[in-house]
């Protein structure tokens, strides 16, 4: 992809959302789109839209718009999506559970290939298709598995040495919604997800309007 190199990853970051909307839009058999209709669907402004998408370069015509399959595709494949990841759950519980079984990972190229657990009444149990596998046995299961991405839904006190373990094991891509932070070495990536950080931003969001209406 030409110019890839010189993507900011303030762009990255807002890669997925176009990747959503294109996706949209290619479900509703739209085939292409000027900056400025993208730009009000998406509510970004239309330079914005044309500064980031110019990064890659040739997509964009004057007087014809983004040819919608194409920059989907070619956003597809900055993210990596095209090529699928394999990715396994550790730790079935209430979260665990609901990710395995919300199918929208996998239609955006996420297949889930194992769910893990230590607790026996969890271990052998069916969720989403698949029997979930003893933790304590990850070297027997997780080489063959071959997953690059481990979706963490463990209580805060185990995610420090699960991602250790799944590190190990070679997983290069972490998933994390135990509520802490994990450390990891270089070469491994790591995303948190802290569901409750957001909740409480919503929360000092509510009270300013609070504040502003008294
Ligand atoms: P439930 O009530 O079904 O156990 P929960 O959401 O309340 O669900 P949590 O206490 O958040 O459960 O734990 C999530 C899951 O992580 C549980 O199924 C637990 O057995 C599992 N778990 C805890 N420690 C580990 C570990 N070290 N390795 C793998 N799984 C673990």
């Amino acid at each position: 992809m030409a110019n890839e190199k010189k993507i900011s990853f303030e762009v990255i970051k807002r890669l997925p959302r176009y990747y959503r909307y294109l996706g949209e839009l290619k479900s509703n058999n739209i085939t292409r789109i000027s900056s400025k209709e993208l730009s009000r669907r998406m509510n970004v402004t239309a330079s914005q839209i044309r500064q980031d998408l110019n990064c890659f370069g040739g997509f964009g015509q004057q007087g014809y718009g983004y040819n919608v399959e194409d920059l989907h595709e070619a956003i597809g494949d900055i993210l990596g999506l095209n090529n699928g990841h394999k990715t396994i759950i550790v730790g079935a519980g209430n979260l665990g559970r609901a990710l395995a079984n919300y199918k929208s990972f996998e239609k955006r190229g996420f297949k889930l290939v194992g769910i893990f657990d230590i607790n026996n009444i969890k271990i052998g149990q069916n969720i989403a298709g698949l029997d979930v596998l003893d933790f304590n046995e990850a070297e027997k299961y997780i080489p063959d598995l071959a997953p690059d991405i481990a979706i963490i839904t463990v209580p805060k006190e185990a995610a420090g040495s699960v991602a250790k373990k799944v590190i190990s094991l070679g997983i290069k891509g972490l998933l994390n919604f135990s509520y802490t932070d994990i450390d990891v070495p270089d070469g491994v990536e790591i995303e948190n997800v802290h569901l409750s950080d957001s909740l409480m931003t919503l929360s000092y969001k509510l009270e300013q309007q609070k504040k502003l209406n008294q």
